[in-house]
């Protein structure tokens, strides 16, 4: 491989001279800030609220970069791993010529941030068993195609990649491979992250949205080379990620105890849900998963999914997808919901009883 970062960033990119934001250029003491066109007063709604929060977040990816073994430098912070997935396209894609590879089943974003971008995309299917296709991976890559998205463990099938494809793929691919661990908390495995010194052109994707709890903050990380997150920071919005997200990310690292419970309690009752999901009829599948949800084939997904709306629970119709057919999505809840998602199921069919008689 011979990977060149500078040949990969849009020529706009390469020549940006970044806002320097009045919180970002000054980095020492004082007691009265007139900077920023701020209320100098305070928020109705608590305190610090009035001020705008640190641009890099520097306490926070202290705590992070602890958390896991990496230098600050290789840690990008941002509004959910949303965030950092547009900010990949708009530095490495050209609208209307370059090209993304993405390999579906898998997570919706990719593609809708490509179309957003104006980049085309190449899809290369997952093999039956849900693994990566390496070399259709590699045979699609062509003179334009500047990031390959992989996701594992991956949305909706909820399976690991087999990490020797992962590795054939970032060590043959000149350009950027983006590894999504939004699950890795519920996989047992070593997260990509310890790839980083071998592989230049690895960038790893994480999120406090999953097994931390944190979804309605909208936390999300990247981990890569500096010079990757240098562009990256470069290219976002100064204020990206709030004062509110970053003091309570950092309650949050302090109580890994917590997250761990979870994560443990959450694996007991996906083994509970996958037990009991196999005693029905009309699952015909349960796929294996290392992540927070189970992927079911059914005998009749939509009527399925519409009875368990009726009984006031939502899960995810993935049946129109394809290699999903027939397919359901079920996010592992706690004990109670997916008891009532068991109780609904086991209803499913059975003649209602009709109003008024
Ligand atoms: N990657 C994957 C695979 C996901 O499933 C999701 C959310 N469903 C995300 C990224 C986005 O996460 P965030 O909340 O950090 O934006």
């Amino acid at each position: 491989m011979t990977f060149d970062l500078e040949k990969l960033v849009r020529p706009n990119i390469l020549r940006l001279r970044p806002y320097s934001s009045a919180r970002g250029e000054f980095a020492g003491e004082a007691e009265v800030f007139l900077d920023a066109n701020e209320n100098a007063f305070a928020s109705p709604a608590g305190d610090g609220l009035n001020r705008y929060p640190d641009p890099l977040q520097k306490e926070l990816k202290a705590r992070v970069s602890e958390l896991n073994r990496l230098a600050t430098e290789n840690i990008f912070i941002g509004n959910g791993s949303d965030e950092a997935i547009d900010l990949l396209f708009r530095i490495f894609c050209e609208p209307g010529r370059d090209n993304c590879i993405i390999c579906p089943p898998t997570y919706g974003m990719y593609k809708v941030s490509a179309d957003i971008n104006d980049v085309a995309v190449k899809e290369v299917r997952l093999t039956a068993d849900f693994q990566l296709d390496v070399s259709a991976v590699l045979n699609a890559v062509d003179e334009d195609t500047k990031l390959i998205f992989i996701c594992s463990p991956n949305n909706p099938t909820g399976n690991l990649m087999r990490r020797e494809d992962v590795i054939e793929i970032a060590r043959a691919f000149n350009g950027i491979v983006v590894i999504d661990e939004a699950y890795i908390h519920f996989a047992d495995t070593d997260s990509f992250t310890k790839e980083l010194d071998r592989f230049p052109n690895l960038i790893v994707l994480q999120t406090f949205s999953k097994a931390w709890g944190m979804a309605g903050l909208r936390l999300g990380l990247a981990f890569a080379d500096a010079a990757i997150i240098d562009l990256m920071n470069r290219v976002k919005p100064p204020y990206n990620v709030s004062g509110i997200a970053q003091r309570a990310v950092l309650e949050a690292i302090g109580k890994t105890d917590k997250m761990q419970a979870w994560v443990h309690e959450t694996l007991r009752e996906r083994s509970r849900l996958a037990g009991a999901l196999e005693q029905f009829d009309l699952v015909t599948r349960i796929f294996p998963t290392d992540a927070n949800f189970v992927l079911i084939r059914t005998s009749d997904a939509n009527a399925i999914y519409r009875h368990l709306i009726d009984a006031g629970i939502v899960v995810r119709d993935r049946s129109n997808v394809e290699l999903c057919e027939g397919s359901l999505r079920i996010t592992v809840g706690t004990p109670e919901e997916n008891s009532r998602l068991l109780d609904a199921l086991a209803s499913f069919g059975a003649i209602e009883p009709e109003a008024g008689n």
